[in-house]
């Protein structure tokens, strides 16, 4: 019956409320029991010199083949791990798997990991990455650590100490997802990055709109001021590269010419000559 008087419907949402709660509960029971086994896996993608066209490194992203529900997205797992705190094993597994991978290849390609804030919250966050660099010898300037600016919603000060001591390890602090919150420019403002990552969105407007190649363009700009290499994500067609390498962007990463796959997809050594932007 489609008419209902409010309080049915009441029930009827708060059973449906219930029933994605439990969902929620299980899949979270689930990724604590994903910990340590084989359901979870790194994904490489690779990312080039936009002059060159020559691979530069290479982005690790997660990926979970949960056992009857199959793959599924890190938008939708990394958020209730780091709810649940499972994020920290989790994350310190990433960080070892893609330092220990990355060492082992024959050239020095820079290995790109994400943090999330309830790592970088994380006490003895630089202890981890120090002894984890030298667990796995990967050469520090080697290792890329991506955070985004919600780190900088909480306390600034603390979060600027956080990335200095990071920046001691001697690996490099990109910001991802340039553009897309609230307090980029302060983010900018408050810390020395060695990289900026253009947010996807605003790649996928090159082209469309005015508007979306301006912002690329400004962003570019503000980077080659502020004397910070600019990464744009989500490239997909070739007019959105041949207008990055344009207007100088330094590098790109995108489906166009790499999706993230597993490392052995990429046939032994990974050698950046090789993985040469196809014209
Ligand atoms: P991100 O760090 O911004 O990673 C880039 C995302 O864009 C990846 O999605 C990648 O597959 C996707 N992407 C790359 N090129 C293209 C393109 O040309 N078109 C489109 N449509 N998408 C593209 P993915 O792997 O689903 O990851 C989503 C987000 O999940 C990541 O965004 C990152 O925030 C988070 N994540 C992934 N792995 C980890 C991890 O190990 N730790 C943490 N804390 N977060 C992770
Ligand atoms: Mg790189
Ligand atoms: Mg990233
Ligand atoms: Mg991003």
């Amino acid at each position: 019956h489609a008419k209902s008087d409010g309080k049915g419907r009441y029930r009827f949402f708060a059973s449906e409320m219930d029933a994605a709660a439990r969902e929620r509960h299980q899949l979270a029971l689930d990724l604590r029991a994903a910990i340590g086994t084989t359901q979870f896996a790194l994904h490489y993608q690779p990312q080039f010199e936009a002059a060159t066209r020559r691979a530069s490194g290479f982005e690790a992203l997660l990926r979970w083949t949960h056992p009857t529900l199959g793959s599924i997205p890190p938008s939708q797992f990394v958020p209730l791990a780091e709810e649940t705190g499972l994020i920290l094993p989790l994350g310190e597994w990433v960080l070892h798997e893609a330092c220990r991978e990355a060492a082992s290849w024959a050239n020095p390609l820079t290995i790109a990991v994400n943090l999330s804030i309830a790592q970088f919250q994380q006490a003895d966050l630089c202890e981890r990455v120090r002894e984890i660099l030298s667990q796995t010898g990967l050469r520090p300037d080697r290792l890329e650590l991506e955070v985004t600016e919600s780190l900088f919603l909480e306390t600034t000060s603390r979060s600027q100490d956080v990335l200095r001591d990071l920046k001691a390890t001697g690996a490099r602090i990109s910001m991802d997802d340039f553009g897309t919150g609230y307090s980029s420019l302060s983010a900018l403002q408050a810390f020395s990055f060695d990289k900026i990552k253009i947010d996807r969105s605003f790649v996928a407007q090159i082209g469309l709109t005015n508007k979306g190649g301006a912002i690329v363009r400004a962003i570019l700009s503000l980077g080659e001021s502020l004397g910070v290499p600019v990464i744009a994500e989500g490239i997909e067609t070739e007019e959105q590269l041949a207008f990055l390498q344009q207007h100088r962007c330094a590098e790109i990463q995108g489906f166009l010419y790499g999706r993230p796959k597993p490392i052995a997809d990429y046939g032994g050594l990974i050698d950046p000559a090789k993985y040469l932007l196809v014209a």
